[in-house]
């Protein structure tokens, strides 16, 4: 089988890594979730007291501080994040690093090591990612591009019920603040925003259920298949 890039790109909380590691499993690709590098990266400065705006340190840290990672972990079979070796994976979905990402993803000199980091992960291909800017600038020649989106209502209760699961109690009106906030910054930030690109399909979540996203994706990703066959036979 032909191995693709499947680019999961949209709004925050829309459930794409949700749908992009059920649909790695089922194809027995490797999964990248991009947004916890950039969480990563806002969680180190965070930690140092590194200012957003203290470019030659940002630069600094960047190449010679931060070290990012995955790491299976074999009790919950998730991949976590690791910073600098230790897995980070809670630390990282915390409201104090989901309060300032956007404003670290801005940062045009994190976003070209992200980027970077993220093209050599996906090089071999049979991967899927999820993202804001997969479609559109790690993987433009992604043979699947998904575009998803969903009311911020929704989307807010959802990404609730994941943080009272990780035992954090947020009220619903600071998650949808932080979602909208997160959405505007991302969306026109100058270097690689959030857009959907021209040959992505959309994918509204709000009234589906995950398996329904699942299907509609491995739907798409036999289509891609059979044009590459199709394309191989005909010449
Ligand atoms: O996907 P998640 O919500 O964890 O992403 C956290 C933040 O990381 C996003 O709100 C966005 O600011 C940033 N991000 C990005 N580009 C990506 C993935 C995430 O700018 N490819």
């Amino acid at each position: 089988m032909k191995n693709l890039v499947i680019a999961i790109d949209g709004y925050s909380s829309c459930g794409k890594s949700t749908t992009a590691k059920a649909v790695a499993a089922a194809l027995h690709y490797a999964y990248l979730d991009t947004g916890a590098m950039y969480r990563g990266v806002t969680l180190f400065l965070l930690e140092n007291n590194i200012a957003f705006d203290d470019m030659p340190r940002i630069e600094q840290v960047l190449h010679d501080e931060i070290h990012l990672s995955f790491k299976r972990n074999r009790r919950t079979g998730r991949n976590e994040l690791c910073l600098n070796e230790v897995i980070r994976e809670d630390d990282i979905r915390q409201m104090r690093v989901s309060n300032s990402v956007s404003e670290v993803s801005v940062i045009a000199q994190v976003r070209h090591a992200m980027v970077a980091q993220q093209q050599r992960l996906g090089r071999k291909r049979g991967v899927v990612m999820d993202g804001r800017d997969i479609g559109t600038t790690v993987f433009p020649d992604a043979e699947v591009k998904i575009f998803m989106t969903a009311d911020v209502e929704v989307r807010a209760r959802r990404r609730q019920d994941e943080l009272t699961a990780a035992g954090q109690d947020v009220p619903l009106p600071d998650i949808i603040e932080n979602l909208r906030k997160r959405d505007h910054i991302d969306s026109t930030r100058a270097e690689s925003p959030l857009r959907r690109a021209a040959d992505a399909v959309l994918l509204d979540t709000t009234h589906i259920t995950i398996t329904e996203q699942v299907d509609f994706v491995l739907d798409k990703v036999s289509s891609a298949l059979f044009a590459a066959y199709a394309h191989k036979i005909n010449g």
